[in-house]
């Protein structure tokens, strides 16, 4: 009779052990995408103890697969990247322009998403996504829109996103004059300030048009860079601008916010990881 009960008290705790277990496995598979990482790693305690931290985990069972284009499925399909390296800023140069550049110039194995305009369509899930995938985007906002959709920003920016630079009115900068250019760039840089309080330091000119006023400006303004792109990202659908059709170090991707935003970070990570690259953080590699 004495043996039964202490044989249960002995089974209990490796019951306990075991869903323990699993429901990390879970966390690495559908929801964790830090712990995804790690598990590239030889670092076996990195699960547990992202269990152990009360990290919430997914709601769903570790034994359904997510629904399709569900938030958890996004996740889950988001490529496993090993660590971006240590950012090396590239110089800047002293002339009294900001640089134009289609793509950072860098060696670096990473690539940079950036998201553009924010007043046609903001998707409901993509702050979480970006959270929870841990994706660095940098949102080049009008600030117009910033305005109007402060929150939806913010929830962004929470989650490791940056706001930068995009005009006030999204008109095409190129050969106007200096005095209309430096209002548009200084305007959305002062408006944008007092809506996130921070400036920020880099500049998309609408439809990436420019001349060499925009440069000045932008420099005039406090801007760092101002950045073009090498792809772009519509509907799922990655758009090389070479005949390579590979992401290269360096390059900048671009997005907008339109309703297929979730399948374009989605394609744009899926075309990242398989050029090899890390998605970073664009403001880490200008300083
Ligand atoms: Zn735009």
């Amino acid at each position: 009779m004495s043996a039964t009960p202490l044989r249960r008290i002995l089974v209990v705790p490796t019951i306990l052990a075991a869903v323990v277990l699993s429901a990390c496995t879970a966390d690495t598979g559908t929801g964790f995408h830090a712990s995804r990482i790690s598990a590239d790693q030889p670092s076996p305690s990195a699960a547990p103890s992202a269990s152990a931290s009360g990290t919430p985990s997914t709601p769903l069972s570790p034994t359904v697969a997510p629904a399709y284009k569900s938030l958890a499925w996004y996740v889950a399909q988001a490529p496993t990247f090993p660590p971006a390296p240590p950012p090396q800023p590239v110089p800047l140069p002293t002339d009294g322009s900001a640089p134009f550049w289609h793509r950072l110039p860098t060696e670096q194995k990473v690539a940079f998403i950036t998201i553009d305009d924010g007043g046609l369509a903001r998707p409901s899930a993509v702050p979480d996504f970006i959270r929870e995938a841990h994706i660095p985007v940098t949102m080049f906002l009008n600030s117009p829109a910033a305005t109007e959709y402060t929150d939806y920003f913010r929830q962004i920016e929470a989650a490791g996103g940056v706001v930068e630079n995009h005009t006030i009115n999204h008109n095409s900068l190129k050969g106007r004059s200096y005095s209309y250019q430096k209002h548009e760039i200084c305007g959305s840089a002062d408006k944008l300030e007092s809506l996130f309080g921070k400036r920020s330091t880099l500049f998309r000119p609408p439809f990436g048009e420019r001349d060499s006023t925009t440069t000045k400006a932008a420099h005039d303004c406090g801007m760092k860079a101002v950045f073009h792109w090498t792809e772009t990202v519509h509907e799922g659908k990655v758009r090389y601008q070479t005949p390579e059709k590979v992401v290269r170090p360096g390059d900048v991707l671009l997005m907008h916010f339109r309703p297929a935003l979730m399948d374009d970070l989605l394609a744009a990570l899926k075309a990242i990881h398989r050029a090899g690259l890390t998605p970073a953080l664009l403001e880490d590699y200008v300083t």
